[in-house]
């Protein structure tokens, strides 16, 4: 590292390597300390809105996406028992955007593409085995204690971009809360090789049932056949030993769609889902960014696609307040815009999507399904339901604010 960096950023998820490539490029010199010694695998993201796809086509990385991934012009909202109430068609607002189509890719294979365009920048740093533990700031810096395998080490900046995650130290060090709720289900992710396309599948779709609603998404897994991800809920009082048993996964899934053979599960996760944004966003010379700033259920995939967002916004700022061109009170501009749209957009509609998937009364299902039937019946109503559903809409919305 040639030069102190002038921005700290904790955490090597998809929202920190982002936020890095983007300061990166603008030649603001950037230090990621991740607290695992890898870049994490796990079952989480795995569908890209147009928007983030357009905002990462840059730096390349959208292109690069595009060798492995699998693109999802069609989605289903079904229910379970009676079959597709709705099939959306991202063509209907191919004038909208160059990307009409849901992108499925695992965040596990996304990280990795960003890292090696970050590793090209010789003032951009990643240290893994680097867990922040503690920040503190004054007026013209911040102050980072870090656990490494070396023992504890000081790193100074001056701004710090916690991207984190949903425990995010950084956020708890600005004493920031985390407002919000938790679901009591929590949610299971099981992947089969087995092929639901034969039965009519989309390869995304949202399944409504007042007992056991479920989702599945194709993602590309390890090469052209891919896997079919499902995810089901779990009652709070199941425990999560039981939930992730062979017998308990196999049962879920022959509920879900019966047949002789068992399924080959690949791989099978649990995960608490929370509803809860930052108070803030800013603490001085402190930003969040991410799931350390919001967190949502991931009905309607709008989590990760939020962090990108957040994280191109913050940049474009941070990176004119860096260079002395623009005053500090801009990165406030951040605050109210992604905070604001993350409360309006992302809680509301990922909220609303999942309660459309469990609402046990049954007069309240039909009036759902007309409401969404009546929705498709026309362009016009298709081009609204998918600005919304695609973020398109979100971060028009967001741009607006000033
Ligand atoms: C089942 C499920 C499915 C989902 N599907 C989607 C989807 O399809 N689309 C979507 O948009 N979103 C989805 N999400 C949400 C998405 O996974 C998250 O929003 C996303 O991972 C957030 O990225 P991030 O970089 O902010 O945080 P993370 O991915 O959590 O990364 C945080 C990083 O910070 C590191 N870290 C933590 N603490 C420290 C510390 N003290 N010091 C240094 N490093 C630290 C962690 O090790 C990690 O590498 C889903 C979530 C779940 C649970």
């Amino acid at each position: 590292m040639p030069k102190k960096p002038q921005v700290i950023v904790a955490g090597a998820g998809p929202v920190g390597l982002l936020t890095a490539l983007a300061l990166a490029k603008q030649d603001v010199p950037v230090l990621v300390l991740e607290a695992e010694p890898a870049l994490t695998i796990d079952l989480r993201a795995g569908t890209y809105h147009p928007p983030s796809l357009e905002l990462m086509a840059p730096y390349g990385i959208t292109d690069e996406m595009h060798k492995t991934a699998i693109r999802v012009p069609r989605w289903q909202i079904r229910d379970r028992r009676q079959g597709v109430i709705v099939e959306w068609d991202l063509g209907d607002i191919a004038d909208l955007t160059p990307y009409p189509y849901r992108l499925h890719l695992e965040q596990h294979r996304l990280t990795p593409i960003i890292l090696s365009k970050l590793r090209a920048y010789p003032h951009a740093d990643v240290r893994f085995s680097h867990k922040v533990i503690d920040v503190t700031q004054t007026e013209d810096g911040v102050r980072v204690n870090a656990e490494t395998p070396g023992g504890t080490e000081i790193f100074q900046g001056e701004w710090m971009v916690g991207a984190d995650g949903g425990r995010s130290t950084v956020r708890k060090c600005a004493d920031v809360g985390f407002d919000g709720f938790t679901w009591d289900e929590r949610f299971v992710v099981a992947s089969t090789t087995y092929d639901y396309a034969p039965h009519g599948f989309a390869l995304n779709a949202y399944l409504a049932d007042p007992e056991e609603w479920a989702a599945i998404f194709k993602m590309p897994d390890e090469g052209p056949s891919g896997i079919w991800r499902v995810i089901f809920p779990v009652p709070p009082e199941e425990e999560e030993a039981v939930t992730l048993s062979e017998e308990m996964v196999e049962r879920r899934m022959q509920r879900f769609l019966q047949r002789k053979e068992r399924y080959q599960i690949k791989y099978k996760s649990i995960y608490r889902v929370h509803q809860r944004v930052a108070k803030e966003f800013r603490l001085g010379r402190i930003l969040l960014a991410g799931d350390a700033a919001h967190l949502n259920n991931p009905m309607g995939a709008f989590g990760l696609n939020g962090g990108i967002h957040d994280s191109f916004n913050l940049t474009e700022k941070l990176g004119k307040v860096c260079r002395g061109e623009a005053d500090p009170s801009l990165l406030d501009v951040y605050v109210r815009q992604r905070r604001t749209v993350n409360l309006e957009y992302v809680q509301e509609h990922s909220i609303r999507n999942l309660k459309r998937l469990n609402e046990r009364s049954e007069e309240k299902r039909k009036q759902n399904f007309d409401e969404l039937r009546r929705q498709a019946a026309s362009l016009e109503g298709r081009r609204e339901f998918l600005q919304v559903s695609s973020m398109i809409a979100s971060v028009r919305r967001a741009n607006a604010i000033r």
